[in-house]
């Protein structure tokens, strides 16, 4: 299998380089030049499989470059029980006769991105190890992709991690997760300053091509291809057991902000998976939601982005969306690379010549929910089922629930756990004690190691210059 660009300018790579890389060099995401489809004995025999012989099956189709045999010890040793709490790692449970959840948060930081980091962790040391090299990754986080990043990394062969926070801006859970972690290859760096600003200090690392490349700076970012792939078997996973037989459709609704998690989705329909609709659950910062309706794409600044109480969802850019449009537009890398160029100058662009294929062939919808229907959610589940869910969840349930076809089945990727939004579930329904895994009993009294720096990029390489040796 052979990668390419989405903007069709970049030499075909195969997954181990891949797996190493943010934007490919010519400003595109890398994709399969195939999406490989399933035939009915295949999804036949996949359906008796146990998760990590699932995982194996998909992923081998797309990692081809690594032997199987190492391939196999990579996906045992990220897909245990241990990790993720339970032998079917991503249960699937029944809140209503007609509605579901693929419970994609018992991983180490309680929300979905475990899924796919515990992976690219392993399968970063694994590369790394055959490369000779060693990787440097910077991040700004708000919250759930930082720790989980850290999780993953945490002891990992010739990788440092710096993990910018914004300083007092997370929750005590989110803090205490992250910066209870003592290992020695993880830094947590709390910069006086908002998320932006965190953000900006990563993008100024990362264009100092000689810091760059003196330091082997990487990031684990969203539009990392090997993340998506590790996502595509929960879908797989997820349909299986919801189902009794392949003859069965059922649709997803996914919760979703850089498009990752959902693209996904997309993908294992494309493999053949049987789905009906992919529905795409936006909170306030409804730019996908706009999409879908109209076929207009009109992303906004940060600036324009609201500040919500599913914050994992405030993105008003997608950045994964352009692996989709790639397809809607028969791959046509040049078409691709017009139209996100106007997206980078600021604008947006139009396909409401495209809206059938959207919606028919490629089967997505979408719908907003907004911080009132997040606690309606929350408590109506609550008091109909005694199941708590958190609020990105909600927002899915909610849009499920909107957009709900007489006789469909959704399931709803349950994408982090209640305990990580405490005061948002405390405004739904009330205090009352949350459940908690046992693992996170009482993280919040540990010592903390955490750096505290004004907001300068300058600050922020001398502290990577004092712990990495340069290349
Ligand atoms: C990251 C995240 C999302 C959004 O997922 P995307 O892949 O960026 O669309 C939704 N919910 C939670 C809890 C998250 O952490």
């Amino acid at each position: 299998m052979h990668y390419i660009s989405t903007r069709g300018n970049t030499p075909k790579m195969q997954f181990s380089d891949v797996l190493l890389m943010g934007l490919a060099p010519d400003g595109g995401l890398m994709l399969p030049e195939v999406y490989p489809v399933i035939d009915r004995a295949t999804l036949d025999h996949w359906r008796t499989l146990s998760y990590t012989e699932l995982a194996f099956a998909i992923i081998s189709l797309f990692a081809t470059d690594i032997p199987a045999d190492d391939l196999r010890a990579l996906i045992d040793k990220t897909y245990t029980k241990a990790t993720f709490n339970s032998d079917e790692i991503t249960p699937v449970s029944k809140i209503y006769d007609d509605l579901y959840l693929l419970e994609l948060s018992n991983g180490p930081t309680l929300a979905f991105k475990d899924m796919a980091m515990q992976f690219l962790g392993n399968a970063f040391e694994y590369v790394l190890a055959k490369k000779g090299e060693r990787l440097t990754i910077i991040g700004a986080t708000s919250g759930d992709t930082g720790s989980a990043a850290e999780y993953a990394l945490r002891g990992k062969a010739n990788i440092e991690v710096f993990m910018m926070s914004p300083h007092g801006k997370m929750s005590e859970f989110q803090r205490a997760q992250m910066y209870s972690l003592d290992d020695k290859n993880i830094h947590n760096i709390a910069i006086e300053g908002m998320f932006d600003d965190c953000q900006d200090i990563v993008k100024a690392l990362q264009e100092d091509k000689a810091f760059k490349q003196k330091y082997s700076l990487g990031t684990v970012n969203s539009i990392n291809w090997g993340r998506i792939l590790a996502q595509i078997v929960y879908y797989f996973k997820g349909y299986f057991a919801a189902t009794s037989s392949n003859d069965e459709k059922v649709s997803v609704c996914v919760p979703s902000g850089n498009f990752g998690n959902v693209c996904a989705a997309h993908i294992a329909r494309m493999m053949g998976l049987p789905l009906n609709r992919l529905i795409v659950a936006t909170n306030e910062n409804d730019v996908l939601n706009e999409f879908f309706a109209t076929g207009n794409y009109a992303p906004r600044t940060s600036a324009n982005t609201y500040v919500t109480s599913s914050p994992s969802m405030d993105i008003s850019k997608a950045s994964n969306f352009e692996r989709f449009i790639f397809t809607l537009l028969e791959r046509d890398g040049e078409k691709v690379s017009e139209l996100f160029n106007q997206v980078k100058a600021g604008a947006g662009f139009d396909l409401s010549d495209k809206l059938a294929d959207i919606h028919e062939k490629y089967g997505f919808v979408a719908g907003k929910s907004t911080h009132a229907d997040r606690l309606a959610t929350i408590k109506k589940v609550h008091d109909e089922t005694k199941r708590l869910i958190d609020p990105h969840t909600a927002d899915g349930v909610k849009v499920a629930r909107d957009v709900q076809q007489a006789g469909e089945i959704i399931v709803v990727a349950e994408t982090a756990l209640p305990i990580k939004f405490k005061d948002t579930i405390t405004e739904a329904v009330g205090e009352m004690d949350l459940p908690r895994p046992a693992h996170t009993v009482g993280i919040e009294d540990k010592p903390q190691f955490v750096t505290v720096l004004d907001n300068d990029a300058k600050l922020v390489a001398d502290l990577i210059a004092k712990h990495v040796r340069a290349a």
